[in-house]
């Protein structure tokens, strides 16, 4: 399937392609107007460094289950595909991170909800021996505030969450385990419908009309838990759902404004606002379809359909095979290009959203090595960029914190408070 390689080889997303400070006053009128461009970017420099930047989506543990693959050495984007790895997130000054262990929808029956459940304990148990071997530079965050204490500690804070609830399987007792490993969210669906929920993008349509009951009971069980519900690919039903169901604030991991950027992985105004009433959060992400409308391109869709065509299943490809794969796709991005998608659409989706929900409603997931990675903010090391432009369209320090993830968490918190309540008043 087409998504799980554009999943699993993130170079082929050219296809489609924060903190206490206390100075949060906006700038005054003199000052911008007397401010050189230099002097802006250096403004905007200072405030990046002073906020914690927490991005709250990237499927780097993709890359880290690849044998050799070192996330402490720097990678070069363009060659290996690569998006983040440790030395480019100090390099762009990026704080915090959910790795996201994600698991492409397959079969749904035993032996592929085992085969599910092992390769999203492979991931998660990748990411932590990483943190563990790089223990002088990063950190694995189980809690909220761990993102402040390892920023303090001159380290990268390194959270887990799932991408998929596939490996949950049928057994509710997955997720407690998970959790115990370190799980702080779980995105309910992926590409196609699950067990739990329907897709946004599933070519059948949907299956559950939003959230299944057993969906439902999963909801229940990440609250008690403390685990946050991520409805990012999830269709419009299942965040009306979620929204419903879920007795503390959801997030979207990686998500933008359909008013803004027509496709259905993006939320309409109803539900930015309805997101605000929950008191939830939308992640910003760097992936190039949700950002713009590029115009039609019959000889690079033909081009690309021709490429699937031939592809074999993934589990099948030698290593070989896959970079030759990654080769044609590059070849037909450079021979049939669509616009890029800037920095500049980013900060259109922020503008809209602070506008229909809120400056508490919003944050950054970049999607990295899963799609995400524009130009200006192609990699991890990149990502000040988006604090450039912040800061170019007046955003204040205050409110630029709260992007940068103040907001995520804020929920972060307010799921765990959520699940602290009911622990005790099921003891009581
Ligand atoms: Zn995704």
């Amino acid at each position: 399937m087409f998504y799980k390689l554009f999943r699993v080889y993130p170079a082929f997303s050219l296809l489609f392609v924060l903190v206490l400070c206390g100075c949060s006053a906006k700038q005054t009128t003199t000052e911008t107007e007397t401010e050189t461009e230099e002097e802006l970017t250096e403004r905007a420099q200072a405030i990046h460094e002073r906020v914690l930047t927490l991005d709250t989506h990237a499927d780097t543990p993709l890359r880290m289950i690849e044998p050799g693959f070192d996330m402490a050495e720097r990678h070069d984007p363009r060659e290996t595909g690569s998006k983040v790895d440790y030395p480019r997130m100090i390099e762009g000054g990026l704080d915090a991170i959910f790795f996201a262990a994600f698991v492409a929808q397959d079969i749904r029956d035993d032996d592929g909800n085992t085969r599910a459940k092992a390769l999203c304990l492979q991931m998660i148990d990748s990411i932590v021996t990483s943190t563990e071997k790089n223990a002088d530079i990063v950190g694995l965050a189980i809690n909220p505030d761990d993102a402040y204490a390892l920023e303090k500690a001159g380290k990268r804070a390194i959270y887990i969450g799932i991408e998929n609830g596939y490996p949950i399987g049928q057994d509710l007792s997955n997720i407690e385990l998970y959790f115990e490993k370190g799980v702080r969210y779980i995105t309910l669906v992926h590409s196609a419908n699950n067990d739990l929920a329907d897709s946004a993008t599933d070519p059948n349509g949907p299956e559950h009309g939003g959230i299944s009951a057993f969906g439902e009971e999963v909801v229940k069980e990440m609250n008690r838990l403390g685990i946050m519900v991520d409805v990012s690919h999830g269709n419009d039903s299942v965040f009306y759902d979620a929204v419903a169901m879920s007795q503390a604030p959801i997030i979207a991991s990686h998500s933008n404004a359909r008013v803004v950027t027509d496709h259905e992985r993006n939320m309409t105004d109803e539900m930015l606002k309805l997101m605000a009433e929950n008191g939830g959060v939308v992640q910003l992400t760097m992936l190039a379809d949700y950002l713009r409308e590029a115009p039609p391109n019959a000889e690079r869709d033909s081009a690309m359909a021709e490429l699937r065509a031939t592809m074999s299943s993934i589990s099948e490809m030698t290593d070989e095979d896959r970079a030759a794969l990654r080769q044609s796709f590059q070849e037909i991005n450079e021979k049939f290009p669509n616009p890029p998608a800037t920095v500049e659409h980013v900060a259109d989706h922020i503008d809209h959203i602070v506008e229909v929900a809120g400056i508490d409603h919003v944050g950054i997931g970049c999607d990295f090595d899963g799609g995400g990675g524009i130009e200006g903010v192609f990699d991890a090391s990149e990502v000040m960029n988006i604090t450039v432009e912040l800061v170019k369209r007046g955003y204040s320090e205050e409110e630029i914190e709260k992007i940068w993830g103040g907001n995520l968490i804020r929920v972060f918190k307010e799921v765990q408070a959520v699940a602290e309540q009911i622990q005790s008043s099921a003891t009581s």
